[in-house]
């Protein structure tokens, strides 16, 4: 799935809290924009493994919202927020496909790393890969709700990433031709 998608994916998630608590609406949006892309910055260390947590990430998330909701703040309920995204995206990268550059012609079975059990979970496929047409259908259906539940800034972002998200699928089995070989 593609970063944008995460993040639409962590902005809907948490769009019921921002309107029963419209004054919270920015850090969760905030927290759930940066929890979304915060696990994928492991693309320079061991990618889909060191800062991905599908199964422990779960303990996480709820403890952070346990902390929201004890002590409602624009603090913790962002860290919330961010810990529900980040545990989501990892989780929901299993449902995807491999990290590969090229996963219809060199398929991983290597979706992401669950590090309770020690091993890796093999990739479902529902979404082929990250740009696949069918990736920018789930993005463009979650940045809806996101779009309308968030205004200011928060909208502006949502629509910026949805063209790019809908760019990136134009251009995304292109991109393998026009990426040298090191960076793959
Ligand atoms: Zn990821």
């Amino acid at each position: 799935m593609m970063a944008t998608t995460h993040v639409f994916v962590g902005l809907v998630l948490v769009a019921p809290v921002a309107v029963a608590a419209p004054d919270l609406a920015t850090p969760l949006a905030v927290g759930a924009i940066v929890g979304g892309l915060l696990p994928d910055v492991d693309l320079v260390l061991t990618h889909r493994k060191t800062f991905h947590f599908p199964v422990l990430g779960a303990a996480g998330a709820v403890s952070a919202a346990t902390l929201a909701a004890v002590a409602p703040s624009p603090f913790t309920a962002g860290i919330a927020a961010c810990a529900a995204s980040a545990w989501i995206h990892a989780a929901s990268d299993a449902l995807g496909g491999g990290p590969e550059m090229d996963p219809w012609t060199n398929p991983s079975d290597r979706a992401v790393y669950d590090h309770a059990r020690g091993r890796w979970i093999r990739p479902r496929r529902w979404i082929r890969y990250d740009g696949a047409p069918e990736d920018a259908l789930l993005a463009s259906a979650l940045a809806v709700p996101a779009f309308v539940v968030f205004s200011g800034p928060i909208r502006t972002v949502v629509a910026v990433a949805l063209a790019v998200s809908l760019g990136y699928t134009l251009v995304r089995r292109r991109l393998v031709e026009w990426t040298p070989e090191w960076l793959e």
